[in-house]
Order: structure tokens, then C-alpha cells, then sequence
């Protein structure tokens, strides 16, 4: 996609992601490349609510022609372009909400942008897929270097050797062993970038999502659907890799309840051999396990193994978290 202003003069990109996948990084990087490299004014902020890996985070981007001073630091509403850092958080967001049918989705997934436009329901016309976890589980790196060369590959006007370049300053002076495989990342998200362009319906309207609780229809008591720590999923969150739990070699010791920051181990009340009460580990809620891993290195007994998550495993094998209701809900 070539530089095009919109109707208020700028070049727009958001970013959405969750805490902890480097989003804001990337997108400083992108913003400063512009300015160096293309001529252009360029501004990125963010907008986050929590500072918690896991919270949700959109990244601003927006570019203008080197003549113009940017004074606008609103949410970016109706991007040119939209990067999906993980596409599970099209289940939890509304990721796609405003973007320009002629604009640009790229999406960090195994699918392909047929695949993605099926699942997103999107109305854009080019569609860039890249499997920034499989590269970066390969290259022992980050999947957002990854998701940078596709978004190189996508935006023309970028130049992609000061990214390179970028890259080794990022990383030369602190981890200069990183520097390489982080090159290798990025060139490889700009050469495995799948791209799908689709016919788009220009008629759809811009609309602005409705928060479905405000001041007058707050629910006393209950579960809040979409905005609570029983509902959540972080599953966007796992770079790649999750724990297996191997239930014949557990002992139900709790050590990696312990360690857990997410609380994603389910336990059952029951009794042991000699009639003794006891807590019983029942399985692992996938939903809230980030990948941190912490709990394989505590388990004793070989029971939690690292495992590279293959699509659908955290689905498939989630064990749901029972939810005890208080007060009332409706
Ligand atoms: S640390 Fe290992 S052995 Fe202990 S309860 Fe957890 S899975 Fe079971
Ligand atoms: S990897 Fe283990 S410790 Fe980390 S969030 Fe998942 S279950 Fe919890």
C-alpha cells in the first residue's frame, strides 16, 4: 500500500495487541523509520488500560507529509491500517472496528487471508496473513519482529533496511546476540507474508461501538460479560509454547498453583487412599494461561511439560473453571 492521505490529511495505522507482544515497541519503530527514512511527520501513542501483561493495547500511528505540523492526538478510529497481534483477540476485541475497506489487515496467524477474512467477518480488500509465532519459535525471537517485516512488506513507502538497521541498535548495545536472529525474524515476516485481496463493499457506514454499560444500565452484582477475570482469555497472550499436564505423574503437591500468576489450575475437593481430604488437581484452564511457563519449572515430578502449542490444543484441552455466582445477574 502506497502512502495515502485520508480525509484529514494523515496516513493511520493501529495496532491492537495485549500487554507483553511489543506492539508499542514496534510501532515507535515504525513511526521513527517513517521519519527518517520517508520524509514524513509521524506521532505514535498508545492506548492502554492496565499495565498487566495480558491487558488490552491499541498503538496509534500517524503519518503526515514532512510539511505538516501533527497536533492530533486522538484514538486513531478509522484506520488505513490494522495489525492483529494474535488473531484470538478477535474473539475478545473489536479489533476490526473503522478500517478503510481500501486499507490493509495484517494478521499474526497460521491461517491464510481467505481463512481470515471468513473468521473476521472483515470488509477490507487486502488481507496479509504471517505465522509470527512459528518464525519466532524457530528463531528463538519475538513473533512482533516478525509481524514488523510483514507490515514492511505491506507498506511500500517504509523502508525496510532502516528497520534493519533499527533492529541492531535496538538490541547491539544490551543483547548483541539477538541482534542476528531478530534480522532473521523481520526478513522472514517480509518474505512469508501471505497477502489475499478481496472485492469490498464501500457503502458500509463508520459506526462507533456502543459500550453496553454505562451509568444507567450498570448491573448490580453478578458477572459483566467481556469485562471480568472470569470470562477472560489470554490466550492471545502464549508465544507459541503452553504447559501439558501429564495427570498420571501428578502427585497434587501444588507448586505450580503456586507459582501460577493467572490461577489457571482447577482443583476438586476429594479424599485419598487413607480417607484423607485433599485437593485434586482436575486440569489446566488454557483460557487464562499466558505461557510464562513458571509452573513446569516448579513441578516436581515431570507432570507439566513445555509444549509448542499446535492450533486449536488450548480449546480442545481447556479444563473450564467451574463459576460460583454472588449476588444476582442478569
Ligand atoms: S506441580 Fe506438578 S505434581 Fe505438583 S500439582 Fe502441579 S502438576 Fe501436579
Ligand atoms: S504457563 Fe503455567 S504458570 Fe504460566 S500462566 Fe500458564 S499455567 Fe500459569
Amino acid at each position: 500500500m502506497d502512502f495515502i492521505q485520508n480525509e484529514n490529511g494523515f496516513f493511520e495505522i493501529r495496532l491492537e495487541s495485549i500487554g507483553g507482544q511489543g506492539a508499542y515497541s514496534a510501532g515507535q519503530m515504525l513511526a521513527e523509520i517513517g521519519v527518517s527514512g520517508s520524509d514524513l511527520q509521524a506521532i505514535c501513542f498508545a492506548d492502554y488500560g492496565s499495565e498487566k501483561k495480558g491487558a488490552p493495547v491499541k498503538t496509534f500511528i500517524r503519518f503526515a507529509p514532512s510539511t505538516t505540523t501533527i497536533r492530533n492526538y486522538s484514538p486513531v478510529e478509522k484506520p488505513q491500517v490494522v495489525v492483529v497481534f494474535h488473531e484470538h483477540l478477535v474473539s475478545t476485541l473489536p479489533i476490526t472496528n473503522g478500517l478503510d475497506p481500501n486499507g490493509v489487515l495484517i494478521v499474526n496467524t497460521k491461517k491464510s487471508p481467505e481463512e481470515i477474512r471468513n473468521l473476521f467477518q472483515t470488509n477490507v480488500k487486502t488481507i496479509v496473513t504471517v505465522d509470527g509465532i512459528g518464525i519466532a519459535v524457530e528463531q528463538k525471537t519475538k513473533a512482533n519482529t516478525a509481524v514488523l517485516g510483514a507490515i514492511f512488506a505491506a507498506l511500500k513507502f517504509l523502508k525496510a533496511d532502516l528497520a534493519e538497521a533499527s533492529i541492531e541498535k535496538m538490541f547491539g548495545y544490551k543483547y548483541p546476540h539477538l541482534v542476528l536472529p531478530n534480522v532473521e525474524t523481520f526478513k522472514r515476516g517480509m518474505q512469508e507474508a501471505k497477502f489475499g485481496t478481496f472485492e469490498v463493499d464501500n457503502k458500509v457506514q463508520f459506526t462507533v461501538p456502543i459500550t453496553p454499560y454505562g451509568y444507567e444500565t450498570q448491573i448490580v452484582g453478578g458477572i459483566i460479560e467481556g469485562a471480568n477475570s472470569f470470562k477472560k482469555d489470554l490466550s492471545a497472550s502464549r508465544e507459541g509454547y503452553l504447559p501439558e499436564w501429564i495427570e498420571d505423574k501428578c502427585i497434587h503437591c501444588t507448586n505450580c498453583d503456586n507459582v501460577c500468576p493467572d490461577y489457571c489450575f482447577v482443583w476438586e475437593e476429594g479424599v485419598d487412599k487413607r480417607g484423607r481430604e485433599q485437593m485434586f488437581l482436575k486440569g489446566i484452564e488454557y483460557n487464562y494461561c499466558k505461557g510464562c511457563l513458571k509452573c513446569v519449572e516448579v513441578c516436581p515430578t515431570g507432570a507439566l511439560v513445555e509444549l509448542i502449542e499446535a492450533e486449536g490444543y488450548g480449546t480442545t484441552n481447556r479444563y473450564e473453571k467451574p463459576i460460583t455466582l454472588f449476588g444476582g445477574a442478569r
